[in-house]
């Protein structure tokens, strides 16, 4: 098989602009703006360096920098990519806004196994809920047309599950704190790998058993997908969230024997290593390194 992903698509959206938002709770949420534009692009055209970018962010997160880097870094990447879809990932089914209660998922984010649906709706939309309406396991959701973004994301959407299109409209938010977990959780699962290679001749085994653990700790639902007959038959993975994209292409990448993914000797960042012996994740890196010695 020589590309597992030559025909396949997934979409998501993006808005061009976000910005953080303290909420009466006391957290800090990302949200798109109030006029941002809206877009829609294909996860697939962009994973590998969508899957770099999330790791670097964790990266920026596990080197405790100042937490101004982190947010900006954060920021930087909605605007790139958008939001990870947590409200999706999360449940057992990216369906969970049909039934009354949501089962969840272990995750480090919420500790209960299930939560009221609304409930649990509301955690990601802290400042007003959309027009959603629940009377046992029937519901209603109503977009105004006012707003033109919105009601073109939730029509293009309208065959994926709903909470998937509701995570596209602008009250939608992700909190500050679950998304430095989701990107920390990426690089701390890399450099469990990287270092695991990298000491497995010197380390003692203790250490080892504990790179082991934690790459254990990486589960990620099975993706589901459906075929669609365009130029060619072409894979559409249903990832549903921005997250599950994220950790099933990193998962592949962090198992791909060509063009690894390696850690910067310099800025201790990663990068794809274009030979087995690359330090340096750039020409910048290799020379502040030369001149330090
Ligand atoms: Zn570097």
């Amino acid at each position: 098989m020589k590309n597992l992903f030559e025909h396949t698509n997934a979409f998501w959206a993006k808005y061009a602009a976000y910005e953080w938002r303290v909420a009466a709770d006391g957290k800090e949420y990302l949200l798109p703006t109030k006029d941002a534009e809206a877009a829609v692009y294909n996860i697939m055209k962009v994973a590998d360096q969508l899957v770099l970018d999330a790791v670097n962010v964790g990266r920026l997160v596990m080197k405790k920098s100042p937490e101004k880097k982190i947010k900006d870094a954060i920021h930087r990447f909605a605007c790139n990519y958008g939001l990870l879809g947590m409200m999706t990932a999360l449940p057992t089914t990216p369906n969970f806004v049909e039934y009354e209660k949501v089962y969840l998922l272990k995750n480090q984010f919420i500790r209960q196994e299930t939560m009221d649906t609304l409930a649990y709706m509301k955690l990601f939309f802290p400042f007003r809920m959309p027009d959603f309406h629940k009377r046992g396991i029937e519901s209603i959701w109503n977009v105004s047309g006012e707003d033109r973004a919105e009601a073109a994301l939730s029509m293009t959407f309208r065959n994926d599950p709903r909470a998937m299109a509701m995570s596209f409209m602008r009250n939608y938010g992700e909190p500050y704190e679950w998304l430095k977990e989701a990107f920390l959780d990426w690089a701390f699962t890399f450099m469990s790998t990287y270092l695991y290679y990298e000491d497995r001749d010197t380390a003692d085994d203790n250490t080892l058993n504990l790179y082991r653990k934690s790459l254990a700790c990486f589960e990620g639902n099975a993706p589901t997908y459906h075929l669609s007959l365009q130029e060619h038959p072409v894979i559409v993975w249903d990832f549903h969230s921005l997250m599950l994209a994220v950790k099933f292409l990193f998962s592949v990448k962090l198992t791909a024997e060509k063009n690894p993914m390696s850690l910067c000797e310099h800025c201790r960042m990663v990068f794809y290593a274009p030979r087995a012996d690359s330090r340096f994740c750039s020409a910048e890196c290799r020379n502040k390194a030369s001149k330090k010695t």
